[in-house]
């Protein structure tokens, strides 16, 4: 399938390229490069063994780019994963948040539509449960109340999506709810490359592991968790990446609407995967206790029993997998691309 990837120079997006091509798809990645660089295309290139991944450097808010790729590369699918993700920034600049996800995505939907393309997946995220009644989620657990800006684009995201589709029943939709994505690709050529100070724990921990940061601050250890931090679902990013080639197969069956968790199934604290980190990588992690950050609960994790049933898709990798492959990237890469 000839699929046209939004976002696909940023972190999951160039991972997911990869299993695209192992698959045997094609792809034609717009991205305008505010959080990434063309560098990851290039390794990407090398790693698939191809001269180069067809790209343009283009805003999805931008019409007539979009067309003009379309016109170019008429594509079968979409991946969707343009969009801004800092949750910090996102309370300090909701306008821009909403603007750049919700409006981008509308244009997006209407140039896809244009051209006939009605079938997309959408990088959600497991935010859109908010504040869950019970764990392990459920795709039937039902959304709740975001936290941040961020959070509410996803969800509003979600909801324009499912209208459309109950409209037009054309359009094969698949919303993916990422839980949390961490690790890099095993060559340690392509990883996540967080600009300034890292909001997340994984590329913290691996700063810290490299002596550009002095230690871990832990956001809270009176959670309601066995050792009182806080508890998430970390997935490997090529199993998620993996996760989104296995999405494919639901459109190809026409799914109409469908909702998808993507995590292992399997929490763990902070101090789990501090220790998981120091074991598969030798390296000690010094950390202090601060206190619980704003909007932060104690436990997440996922039900991906639905993801498995229908997609045949589980997860390989493990807690150490990730722990070692984010440190080979990050060695390697001591400054990101
Ligand atoms: P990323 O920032 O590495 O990748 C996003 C890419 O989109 C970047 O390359 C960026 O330059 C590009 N982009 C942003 N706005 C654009 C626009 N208007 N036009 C064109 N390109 C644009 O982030 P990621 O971690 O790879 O996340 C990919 C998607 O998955 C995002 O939608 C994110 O919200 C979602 N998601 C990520 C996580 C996570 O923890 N990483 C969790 C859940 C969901
Ligand atoms: N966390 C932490 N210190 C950090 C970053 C994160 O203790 O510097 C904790 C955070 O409180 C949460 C877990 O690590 O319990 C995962 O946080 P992250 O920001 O990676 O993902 P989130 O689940 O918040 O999206």
């Amino acid at each position: 399938m000839k699929i046209l990837v939004t976002g696909g120079a940023g972190f999951i997006g160039s991972h997911t390229i990869v299993e695209l091509y192992h698959a045997g798809h094609d792809v034609v990645v717009v991205d305008n490069l505010c959080n990434s660089s063309r560098e990851s295309l290039k390794r990407v290139a090398e790693l698939v063994g191809v001269a180069e991944i067809p790209f343009f450097e283009a805003d999805i808010r931008d019409r007539s780019a979009l067309d003009h790729v379309l016109t170019e590369h008429p594509c079968e699918a979409c991946i969707h994963f343009a969009g801004l993700k800092a949750v910090g920034e996102s309370v300090t600049k909701p306008w821009e948040y909403y603007e750049n996800n919700v409006s981008g995505t509308l244009v997006l939907l209407d140039v896809l539509r244009q051209h006939h393309c009605c079938n997309l997946i959408f990088s959600s995220s497991a935010t859109v449960y908010g504040d869950p009644a019970e764990v392990p989620i459920t795709e039937a657990c039902p959304k709740g109340r975001c936290a941040s800006p961020y959070g509410q684009t996803k969800s509003m995201v979600e909801e324009i999506l499912m209208d459309m589709q109950k409209a037009d029943p054309l359009w094969n939709i698949v919303l993916l709810r990422y839980f949390n994505p961490v690790g890099a690709h095993p060559s340690g050529q392509i990883g996540e490359n967080p600009n300034g100070i890292p909001n997340n724990l994984m590329p913290y921990i691996t700063q810290v592991a490299i002596g550009k940061r002095p230690q871990l601050g832990i956001f809270g250890n009176d959670y309601d968790t066995p050792d009182g931090t806080g508890v998430r679902d970390y997935i490997h990013v090529v199993d998620l990446a993996r996760g989104h080639v296995a999405a494919l197969t639901a459109i190809e069956r026409k799914c109409g609407l469908a909702i998808y968790n993507l995590g292992t199934g399997q929490g763990y604290s902070v101090l789990d995967v501090v220790k998981a980190f120091e074991k598969s990588t030798g390296i000690p992690i010094p950390y202090h206790f601060e206190p619980r950050r704003p909007g932060d609960i104690d436990s997440y994790f996922s039900n991906p029993a639905k993801a498995a049933r229908e997609l045949h898709w589980t997860a390989q990798y493990g807690l150490e997998d990730m722990c070692r492959d984010s440190w080979n990237w990050q060695k390697q890469n001591p400054e990101g691309f």
